[in-house]
Parts: C-alpha cells; structure tokens; sequence
C-alpha cells in the first residue's frame, strides 16, 4: 500500500466536527488523570494501545439492540445493528455510526501496515480496521470489548 504523506493527520485542534456538523470538545487528560478513572486493563488498552486476550471480551456476545460508547469518554462509536461474529474473539463490525468519531492511523506495530482506530474525542485505542469485512462495506472493524461500554436501548 502506497502512503501519502498528504494522509498523516496530526491534529492540535482541541475539538472536531461530527456528521451532524457539531463541534465536540476533545477530553484531553493527563496520564495520572486517566489511571485513575479507569482500571488497569482499560488503561493498558485505551491509552497504552494494548489487545485484550481474544475471546475474554464482556461485549463479545451482545446481541441486543443499542450503542457501543468509548469507555474513556462516552462518545458513541458503535451500533449493535453493525455487529458480526468475525470469529476472531474480539467484537467486530462492519460500519461506524459516524466515521467523524473515529481516527485512522496507520501503525507498524507488528512489522506490516495496519490502520489503527482511536476515539476522535478523548485519543483513547479502540482496535484496528481490515478490509476482509462482509458486505455491504467489506470492512472489519476489530474492536477491544473493554474499550467500549454498552447502552441496551430502552423498549
Ligand atoms: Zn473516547
């Protein structure tokens, strides 16, 4: 894969704008702010851009309808009406709710090009996407369960 320089995003904008054109104020914390408020784990994953153990995710099994919402900030990232079962042991999908709450970035971290994904608001590691996904996208985004929380919608 080809990249261009043009495609490296380094924001110092404090905000960003969602699809709906709203201005969502970044959370920036600092590293002691952040081990506080979550636990270890959580922190590994999101702010040290750790991988849960496959299949160990709390949200691997969810089936019902609702949102997906970044752990570190809340922001809503996911639909349950996305969700497949990729087999792989983490919760995948197969589209964002809006592709504005989620930054790509491409990461080497195991010595090939993968396109990691991060919370537009709070810069916290939510997992990577890959292009073997179902239809209608063909992508597959492979999310840690304990990046997420999950809000069941109300009947
Ligand atoms: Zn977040």
């Amino acid at each position: 894969m080809k990249s261009k320089a043009s495609d490296v995003k380094v924001s110092t904008q404090d905000y960003f704008v969602n699809m709906y054109k709203d201005t969502i104020p970044k959370v920036v914390k600092s590293e002691e702010e952040w081990k506080k408020i979550l636990s270890p784990q959580e922190y590994y994953v999101l702010r040290q851009k750790g991988t849960e153990r496959a299949f160990t995710g709390d949200l691997l099994e969810v089936k019902s309808e609702g949102l997906f919402t970044c752990r570190g900030c809340g922001l809503p990232l996911f639909d349950t009406k996305h969700k497949f079962d990729s087999g792989t042991g983490w919760p995948s999908f197969y589209n964002v709710l809006d592709k504005t709450c989620i930054t790509e970035d491409t990461d080497y971290d195991l010595g090939y090009p993968r396109t990691e994904l991060t919370c537009s608001k709070c810069g916290g590691h939510l997992g990577h996407v890959f292009p073997d996904g179902p239809k209608p996208t063909g992508l597959r985004y492979c999310i840690n369960a304990v990046s997420m929380d999950f809000i069941k919608k109300e009947n």
